[in-house]
């Protein structure tokens, strides 16, 4: 393998996806995959781990696998370049999980700050599913199964690759280097690391119902945003407004481009004279917020309308997942070989064990 750049991310089939994706994730798989210095690239599709979280109900998880995948294909993953696979259709995932178990403490899990946060958010109670506590552990199967060099994700996913690079190393230090370790890509631009959902919370989730779906129709896009949270003190339209933690700039810091204003918004010739006329006063939200719209939509349309195409052909849809999921099981498969060669449980393999067993046992 020497110095290849691969790629692997993913996503949980828990609903369609949204804007935060987009900005967070998606929209860099695409330039990644454009820019050919990958040599493989893998986008999971994590339903595996989405029953972690959602036992009772698989029928949610099967029925978003295909909208995940028609999202994918909508915001131009390609899947001639990239392999669009299904999480649970690859076994050596879940094995490698099982070895991996043992590198980790119980009490590393349970400081790992996202799934502090995401168990916070689920609130499980006392019942919290062993499987949820593993989950980054299965996260680190599924990276390392690929020999993943870059993981292009959000911020919210920095603990998961560090908690990734730990076992590596650990197992490396044990069993001899055979895994990689890999590094977190994250966005640029600081309002994509974790864009806020439309309500203002910290994180737009699919689990907090407070999202912008990139395939949300053009009425439904605009209600959401007309109902957008913005700054509380900014009552008149007279009234200096802030920026901080107004999500309505930040949704613009994430999306705006400059040529938007001479179609929108000729007012203004970038984003930074908006904010401008904002903080001193004098620009009401709802300005603001059809300008948002505009841009919202103008993202959005293109999208909207690939996704549309894919729609009519669901059969091709399967059969992408289908041929991902073989590309990538081959690729895992070895990777497990290697591991187990390794943690020396080959033994039909290992010549030498046999060897050593008939020489041990000679005299009997
Ligand atoms: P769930 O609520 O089921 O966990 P989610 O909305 O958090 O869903 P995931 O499937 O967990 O979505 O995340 C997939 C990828 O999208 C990850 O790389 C994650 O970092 C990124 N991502 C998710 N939400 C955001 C967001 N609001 N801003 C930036 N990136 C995000
Ligand atoms: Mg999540």
């Amino acid at each position: 393998m020497g110095n290849s750049k691969i790629i692997l991310t993913g996503d949980r089939p828990t609903g369609r996806l949204h804007v935060g994706h987009y900005v967070g994730s998606l929209r860099r798989r695409v330039e990644l995959q454009e820019s050919g210095e990958y040599d493989k690239i893998f986008v999971m599709i994590a339903d595996a781990q989405a029953l972690t979280d959602n036992a009772d109900n698989p029928e949610k998880v099967r029925q978003n696998i295909v909208e995940v995948a028609l999202d994918y294909l909508s915001v131009g993953i390609d899947p001639a370049k990239t392999s669009i696979l299904i999480q649970s259709q690859i076994p050596e995932l879940t094995e490698l999980t099982f070895y991996y178990m043992n590198l980790v403490t119980v009490a590393r899990l349970q400081r790992n700050p996202t799934v502090k946060n995401e168990l916070h958010m689920r609130d499980f109670q006392n019942s919290i599913p062993v499987g949820f506590m593993c989950y980054p552990i299965s996260q680190a199967a599924d990276i390392t199964a690929f020999k993943a060099t870059t993981v292009p994700v959000g911020e919210d996913q920095e603990p998961m690759i560090e908690q990734t690079r730990e076992i590596v190393r650990k197992f490396n230090s044990v069993y001899g280097p055979v895994l990689v370790e890999p590094d977190i890509m994250l966005p640029t631009d600081k309002a994509c690391l974790r864009l806020p959902g439309i309500d203002g919370k910290e994180k737009m989730s699919k689990s907090l119902g407070n999202c912008i779906y990139l395939s949300e129709d053009p009425a439904e896009l605009e209600k959401k945003v007309k109902s957008m949270f913005t700054d509380p003190t900014h009552l008149k339209v007279s009234d200096p407004g802030k920026l901080e933690g107004n999500t309505v700039f930040t949704y613009l810091d994430a999306f705006c481009k400059d040529e938007y204003f001479a179609e929108f918004c000729p007012d203004y010739q970038n984003l930074q004279e908006m904010k401008d006329h904002y903080t001193r006063g004098g620009l009401g939200d709802m300005k603001v917020k059809k300008f948002l719209n505009n841009v919202m939509q103008a993202t959005l349309e293109p999208i909207r309308a690939r996704r549309h195409e894919f729609e009519k052909d669901i059969p091709y849809v399967y059969e992408v997942l289908k041929k991902g999921t073989e590309e990538a099981r081959e690729v895992a498969a070895k990777t497990l070989d290697d591991v187990k060669a390794a943690m020396k449980i080959n033994y039909f393999d290992d010549n030498a064990l046999i060897q050593e067993q008939i020489e041990k046992y000679k005299n009997a």
